[in-house]
């Protein structure tokens, strides 16, 4: 185990703590662990940490069985996106889907999931056109819709902010799916519950977990200077 690991992964901790607001529960840290292989994987997880984040159906099934004799203590989460093919490869193996970005994804789902997978639904937040993730103002409709894949549980919202946005325009993001993700959760639909906001990355996680985020997905802020 290298210093520099145990090191990074307590200021990301440190650092979520200190951006959470005053009473609120601190977010789940996703460890993104698309750059590195299973053996820091095996770290991570000696250091505590449990969720995964994996980007890529080939990438992910690798390490997956690589790290099948711990299985039963950690939380895959798929965060990419996603094609319809490799569905019925990973779907049934994985334990968060944070990349639910178009109907015809929901209609794969439905035919290879065998129990109910929980999912967010991504959101293009920015509504930049070269950006996966369905529309805010098609939400409810979108919400609504989906009430009829019963194999989706949507447990939240996610976004991917733009590389180039600026602090300010970070904070107005984050609140406005926190503000979407509040008017679905009020609806209390049985199929969206919608309590979760997974925003947040090595770039913004401090701004995300200010705006309420209850995921963070982390990656080259776990892994810099090893
Ligand atoms: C790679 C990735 C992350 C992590 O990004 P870092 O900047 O390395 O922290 C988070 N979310 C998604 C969807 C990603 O693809």
């Amino acid at each position: 185990m290298t210093d520099i690991l145990v090191k990074n992964v307590k200021n990301v901790q440190n650092k979520i703590i200190a951006s959470t607001p005053a009473g609120k529960q601190p977010a789940t840290l996703v460890a993104v662990t698309k750059y590195v292989d299973a053996g820091m994987i095996r770290q991570l997880h000696a250091l505590g940490i449990n969720d995964f984040g994996e980007n890529r159906p080939d990438v992910f099934l690798e390490k997956y069985h690589a790290l099948y004799d711990i299985r039963d203590e950690l939380h895959w989460h798929f965060i990419g996106n996603l094609q319809r093919r490799p569905v019925k490869k990973i779907i049934n193996k994985i334990d968060y889907l944070h990349s639910l970005d178009r109907l015809s994804l929901a209609e794969e789902i439905q035919k290879r999931a065998d129990h109910r997978i929980d999912t967010f639904l991504e959101i293009n937040v920015s509504g930049e056109s070269s950006k996966s993730g369905f529309q805010l103002d098609k939400l409810s409709e979108t919400v609504e819709k989906l009430a009829n894949y019963d194999k989706l549980h949507i447990i939240g919202l996610m976004t991917m902010a733009s590389k180039t946005a600026t602090d300010d325009e970070l904070h107005c993001y984050f609140e406005q799916l926190h503000f979407a993700q509040t008017a679905i959760q009020q609806k209390q639909y049985t199929h969206a519950p919608c309590k979760e906001l997974s925003m947040g990355m090595s770039r913004d996680y401090h701004i995300a977990c200010k705006e309420g985020a209850s995921y963070v997905r982390v990656g080259t802020a776990l892994f810099k200077d090893l």
